[in-house]
């Protein structure tokens, strides 16, 4: 057998979309499907979005690509937009989050190495996380799915569970730099960080001096109801990481930090030729003047309780499948009891009720719609996750 042209590294399913239109894609041959995975957590406006596709359309007639040799008046803006609506003063473009990931790790042993500490490099980072597929994020994380076979990983890492603050706390010796921690969990199993894990991290990156490096890459930029996952704690990070949500799909990311933190990212310290183009600037313009009108963020708080509370009354029903809803806002996880597989549930629901969802760690489902979905989408969800719960207990009955 011969390696198929598409590097086979994906288990693709059986969907094949060639369209889609707001909270709907469409396959080869027509068949219409609920997409509540959103590219996972990638298209925050749906498919086809007007306002964006236009903006691009009209970016690329006008200028697509140059170079980081030239002056940005795009970049510029973009980046003074995401400042004003943030904890950040500056702001590295990149094209994917795991490349923004990179970058706060940089930003992180720089920091330290411009302050006369050039040994404390190491980030704290956590049990279950997930930070993409580089070298430096497959180090960050101690998932041995991402990690076996592709040793030697970068050193200057060590491991802590997930919401366990004494024992973070209990590694920070004279190398750490900081933390590296999602808000929320996402391919983990959509873990919220509880008030006294993420506030205790802050304290300590205080008292230690230290960098909370928070990765917001799926749980940021409106997805939890609030423009950043971190304003549900009060609390600021150092450096984050963003991307999925930024360009809505086009492939966007971003490294946000304060001016203190960047302190070290002085010219020649990083760089992307494609990084921030004019085009992917018009692409992120798009996103946030949808964003940022006045009503955006409160819809998705309170579609995202009515989505949430429809999910809480259906477990009763199914209460041989379903544990509980975790999460926020429209990062949503359902999950399941054990001696059922994730994996096996989702594609039960795509190939016999059209609905998209994402499996992830911990026996979670990710329900993870657009941000514009409504009531009527809402319903068409439950009801499609109720028919599939029955159908499939009584599938694995048999
Ligand atoms: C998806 C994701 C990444 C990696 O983003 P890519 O664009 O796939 O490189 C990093 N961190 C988190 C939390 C993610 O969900």
């Amino acid at each position: 057998m011969s390696t198929p042209a598409l590097m086979p590294v994906y288990p693709r399913c059986g969907v094949r979309p060639v369209r889609g239109e707001g909270v709907y894609l469409y396959g080869e041959d027509g068949q219409q499907f609920l997409d509540f995975a959103a590219g996972i957590a990638v298209n925050a406006l749906g498919h086809g979005h007007p306002h964006l596709v236009k903006a691009i359309a009209e970016q690329a007639a006008t200028l697509m690509h140059v170079s980081n040799l030239y002056g940005s008046p795009q970049g510029e803006a973009l980046a003074e937009r995401l400042v004003a609506n943030s904890f950040a003063d500056t702001v590295f473009f990149t094209n994917s989050g795991t490349e923004a990931i990179e970058c706060a790790i940089k930003t992180a042993r720089r920091y330290h190495y411009a302050n006369g500490n050039p040994q404390r490099t190491t980030l704290i980072t956590f049990n279950n996380a997930f930070h993409g597929r580089t070298m430096g994020a497959i180090s960050a994380t101690n998932q041995a799915k991402m990690r076996d076979g592709f040793e030697p990983l970068l050193l200057g890492f060590r491991y802590a569970p997930f919401n366990d603050l004494d024992a973070a706390l209990a590694l920070i010796d004279g190398t750490t730099a900081g933390f590296l921690v999602e808000t929320i969990q996402g391919e983990g199993g959509v873990s919220v960080g509880t008030e006294a894990f993420i506030t205790g991290l802050r304290k300590a990156c205080d008292e230690h001096e230290l960098l909370l490096v928070l990765d917001e890459v799926q749980c940021g930029y409106g997805r939890t109801g609030k423009m950043w996952a971190y304003e549900h704690y009060g609390v600021t990070p150092d450096i984050m990481a963003v991307a999925k949500g930024i360009g809505a799909g086009f492939p966007l990311g971003a490294c946000l930090a304060t001016e203190e933190a960047a302190k070290g990212m002085v010219i020649g310290t990083h760089g992307s030729t494609y990084g921030g183009n004019p085009l992917a600037m018009a692409a992120g313009q798009a996103v946030l003047d949808v964003m940022l009108e006045p009503d955006f963020l409160s819809h998705v708080e309170t579609i995202g309780q009515r989505l949430r509370q429809s999910l809480e009354q259906m477990i009763p029903n199914h209460d041989g499948l379903f544990e509980e809803v975790r999460g926020r806002g429209l990062m949503l996880g359902i999950k399941l009891k054990a001696g059922n597989e994730p994996r096996e549930f989702v594609a039960h629901l795509r190939d016999n009720h059209q609905l998209l969802t994402v499996a992830a760690g911990e026996n979670v489902v990710r329900v993870l719609p657009p941000l514009i979905i409504d009531e009527s989408h809402v319903a068409e969800c439950v009801e499609k996750l109720s028919e599939g719960a029955r159908t499939f207990v009584g599938a694995s009955d048999d």
